[in-house]
């Protein structure tokens, strides 16, 4: 059996740090932000290159308050692609703004800078490039037509922790990054978490005070606000784990590498790009294939456990139906959702686990 990801196997391998940070937090009994949380912050932020950092619940808060800083709400409109984890969107109806969508590019399966003017117009308050499965979308030709036009630009970092574009890292390049620290994510709580990154001071200090119910002091309430907080227990795991995050992406990489030279010249699936100029941390290993119900069928048979990632776009979500949108509106997002294959990765994962996949793949008993 090789299973989609081990977390088990991960705490396993750094057990006596996890369980002493967090009975240090049961002992100090300070349950919710914080010292831990704190320092968390403060490493994270230097981990990412950026001035400030933001711990949040999860990483559809840090979304939902990275839009609200840039100023989106009611009758604003917000960019962003229908090929991501349904998150992002609905990060962008909590504030009251529009989502709208521009395709994806066929090979990254991240935002096509060259379909993003067409999509604005005087309502466009933000744009929300995702770095899907851990590759940074094309920050500079996106980051160019922001500018041009005036509009904030909120990295979708929730995948792509440690990813760079041309020696910058994810979620340092626009107005603000969002991360997620769901348990399965390259760095994961024991629970829920998220942060944002920016380099804005006054922007900073505004979301410090939406995830606290808007408090300046305690019981002053200078806006509107949230419960968005994270739990002590997160920050103090967190902490952990982020000095293992260099080692793991490597791994991850190497099984990346791994992968690519094994399958590569199969008939049947086409292994990931890493465009120039970027660093991608392999969130995701897809592959694009001819036939992915076969393979798929293939690696079940086999113990392999492999994943669709996204088998819906998000335009054609029922959820999403209020927008307008049909098949056919954004073609290579639908093509990616009937084609990408996620096959297991995961740090602690062997080569032999790795030839294991590659070989049901190339076998692949129901190929037509
Ligand atoms: C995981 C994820 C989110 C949401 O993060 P949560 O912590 O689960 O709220 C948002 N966007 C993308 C691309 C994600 O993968």
């Amino acid at each position: 059996m090789i299973p989609f990801l081990d977390l088990k196997a991960q705490y396993t391998s750094i057990k006596s740090e996890v369980d002493a940070a967090v009975l240090g937090v049961l002992a100090s009994a300070q349950y919710v932000l914080g010292e831990e949380v704190a320092r968390f912050e403060q490493e994270f932020a230097s981990y990412c290159r950026v001035e400030h950092a933001i711990a949040v619940n999860t990483g559809t808060s840090a979304l939902h308050l990275a839009l609200l800083a840039a100023g989106v709400g009611p009758g604003d409109e917000v960019i962003t692609v229908p090929f991501t984890f349904v998150a992002t969107v609905s990060a962008i109806c909590y504030t009251g703004a529009t989502p709208v969508f521009v395709d994806i590019e066929p090979t990254t399966f991240t935002m096509d800078p060259a379909k993003l003017e067409a999509a604005i117009t005087p309502r466009t308050k933000a744009i929300m490039p995702v770095h899907l499965y851990g590759q940074m979308a094309d920050m500079d030709t996106i980051m160019e037509i922001a500018e041009l036009y005036g509009i904030a630009v909120i990295e979708d970092a929730c995948q792509a922790h440690g990813a760079g574009y041309k020696g910058q890292r994810a979620g340092s390049i626009g107005m603000a990054g969002c991360f997620s620290f769901y348990p399965g994510k390259n760095l994961g709580a024991c629970g829920e978490a998220g942060m944002i990154v920016t380099n804005n001071a006054a922007e900073a200090q505004a979301m410090r005070m939406m995830r606290d119910w808007g408090q300046s002091r305690r019981y002053e309430h200078l806006v509107k606000g949230f419960n968005y907080r994270m739990d002590a227990i997160q920050g103090a795991v967190l902490r952990v784990k982020l000095r293992h995050l260099d080692a793991w992406t490597d791994a991850r990489r190497a099984h990346a590498a791994r992968y690519s030279e094994l399958l590569r010249g199969l008939e049947t699936a086409l292994t990931p790009v890493e465009a120039a100029g970027r660093r991608h941390v392999y969130h995701i290993y897809a592959v694009r294939c001819r036939d992915r119900e076969n393979l798929h069928r293939s690696l079940t048979e086999a113990g392999i456990q492999a994943g669709f990632h996204y088998p819906i776009p998000v335009h054609l979500q029922a959820a999403h139906q209020d927008l307008g949108h049909r098949a056919g509106d954004f073609p290579f997002a639908e093509e990616a959702s009937r084609t990408l294959l996620s096959l297991p990765i995961y740090p602690e994962m062997t080569a032999e686990q790795i030839g294991q996949v590659a070989a049901v793949m190339e076998q692949d008993v129901y190929a037509s």
